[in-house]
């Protein structure tokens, strides 16, 4: 099989050496002779992989002593009920910063458990450009419960590079798919939620880092498994959790910190973005809408200027072994993922292939 390049949003890739230790262990784990998947997660030999797991997050993303690290079930979504479940108490409102498909939803589904104020920030300029609000002209409401935000929008391919100053209402943040991509200042957040099938792991787990001060105001309707509390004075184990994601989140926990850390894969990422924008931008075969300091670097969305083109280039990219790289229904054209686990490579033979089509199809 020649080689293929998945630009799948996710669940997307994993990083080869990652899928190579994991099969290579699969029915025989730290000489258990079971699978890591067929352990009690009450086990000693599993609290401990857990526990590395999770020393090496903290270590990836400097998260400090004050904040828990907890592994749940439910994916984003199950995020945009228990983020207002557990922080959202009665007689409060929260903010919400909308500025794509994912920050929409969110709201929506925080709009059944409290008061939820919706700010728009996404601009369309006349000439079809997209822009967004800076955040220091977010109109927040200085006693909300906290304030939403999703930094890099997957869907539409929108990132917002600057963390917004909430002058002490608490920030909570999903960073589905941009978790690890960059180094981020952990401090600033009260909360940070990601699903991990973008640039963690496989589905299935979800990662929540909270500041312990916010924990202990669950609404009274709170399911044990979404509280916040009650999965942290559990060590994220007061149901089963996710084993075998979590074994594989650990894996590339692992993978990451050998490669350098966050610090080494965000100058990474900043290259395998400037390769495909600049693709982009030199030609007038393609096309991108977004005002450049809003572009995202993991999730690149691009339009064929001629759409009758589309299904072919996706046949052709297919049989160049380009896979996924349909735009998401909502918004259409074209969108390549390019997570940590997509390698340089990737995006080259991308860029080359666009460029193969453009000449044969002028
Ligand atoms: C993928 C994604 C979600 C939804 O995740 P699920 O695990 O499918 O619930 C939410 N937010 C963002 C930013 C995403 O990229």
């Amino acid at each position: 099989m020649s080689e293929v390049f998945n630009f799948c949003a996710g669940p997307a890739m994993l990083p080869t050496p990652v899928m190579a230790k994991a099969q290579k262990e699969f029915i025989d784990w730290s000489n258990t002779g079971c699978s890591v998947m067929e352990l009690s997660h009450r086990s000693a030999i599993y609290i401990e992989m857990a526990a590395q797991a999770e020393a090496d997050l903290r270590d990836l993303m400097a998260i400090p002593e004050n904040y828990k690290v907890l592994f749940c079930h439910g994916g984003g979504r199950g995020q945009f009920s228990a983020v207002p479940l557990n922080l959202l108490p009665e007689g409060k409102s929260a903010d919400y910063i909308v500025d794509g498909s994912w920050s929409k939803a969110a709201a929506a589904e925080a709009k059944n458990f409290g008061n939820v104020n919706v700010i728009s920030i996404r601009e369309e300029h006349g000439d079809g450009e997209v822009s967004l609000t800076p955040s220091d002209k977010w109109p927040l409401n200085s006693d909300a419960a906290y304030v939403h935000y999703c930094p890099n929008e997957t869907v539409d391919g929108i990132e917002i590079n600057e963390i917004p100053d909430t002058h002490g209402v608490p920030l909570v943040a999903d960073m589905s798919s941009t978790i690890l991509s960059h180094e981020v200042d952990v401090t600033k957040f009260g909360l940070i939620y990601a699903g991990a099938q973008k640039n963690i792991g496989p589905s299935g787990l979800t990662i929540v880092i909270v500041r312990e001060d916010l924990l202990g105001n669950a609404q009274k309707a709170t399911p044990c498994i979404m509280n916040y509390k009650t999965t942290a004075d559990n060590d994220s184990m007061y149901n089963t959790p996710p084993t075998y994601a979590w074994y594989l989140a650990g894996l590339v926990f692992q993978w990451l910190k050998e490669i350098g850390g966050v610090k080494a894969i965000a100058k990474l990422n900043q290259a395998k973005a400037e390769l495909l924008y600049n693709a982009i931008d030199s030609s007038d075969f393609y096309q991108n809408n977004i005002e450049s300091q809003y572009r995202s670097k993991m999730n690149i969305t691009f339009w064929l200027k001629d759409e009758s083109l589309n299904k072919q280039f996706l046949t052709q990219a297919e049989e160049h072994g380009l896979m996924a790289l349909k735009g998401h229904r909502s918004v259409g054209g074209m969108r390549a993922s390019l997570y940590n686990a997509m390698p340089i490579e990737g995006v080259q033979a991308l860029v080359n292939f666009m460029q193969k089509f453009e000449k044969g199809n002028r």
